[in-house]
């Protein structure tokens, strides 16, 4: 299903539509690119690392990589729709680099209490990304 910018900022409630629009204005959107019908950004947020985002218009298809759902379309989407439609030029590159390496900092200040609740907590709202950790993890050991 062909998908329009316009539909998908249609999707966002007021609310979440608002902020995503003042990310887009603070310049979150960090590295856009877009290929025919698909774009890809980085979103800076609330974390200590950006989102990724990514709009496939030809396929109807989006995703976000932030723990967002309570409704179908998050801030960071709002953002880079409103970037794809208000400075287009910015999408002016094919395909993102490589991810810029995370800074983990923030993680390191963290007591071991914090840091297990931390994960915990993760686990339970993103399980694929703890499948993936625990993969990557097992990878180093063969
Ligand atoms: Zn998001």
């Amino acid at each position: 299903m062909r998908l329009e910018l316009e539909s998908l900022l249609a999707l966002a409630d007021e609310r979440v539509l608002e902020r995503g629009k003042t990310l887009f204005l603070r310049g979150a959107v960090l590295e856009a690119a877009r290929s025919r019908n698909r774009l890809q950004a980085r979103v800076q947020g609330s974390a200590p690392f950006p989102y990724r985002v990514e709009i496939d218009l030809n396929k109807g298809e989006w995703r976000c990589s932030c723990p967002y759902t309570w409704g179908p379309v998050c801030k960071h989407l709002v953002a880079v729709a409103f970037a794809a439609l208000e400075a287009p030029e910015i999408f002016a590159r094919k395909k993102l680099g490589r991810s810029t390496p995370v800074n983990l900092k923030p993680l390191l200040e963290l007591s071991d209490d914090e840091l297990l609740r931390f994960l915990w907590q993760l686990a339970e709202e993103r399980p694929e990304l703890m499948e993936e950790f625990a993969y990557n993890l097992m990878q180093r050991y063969e």
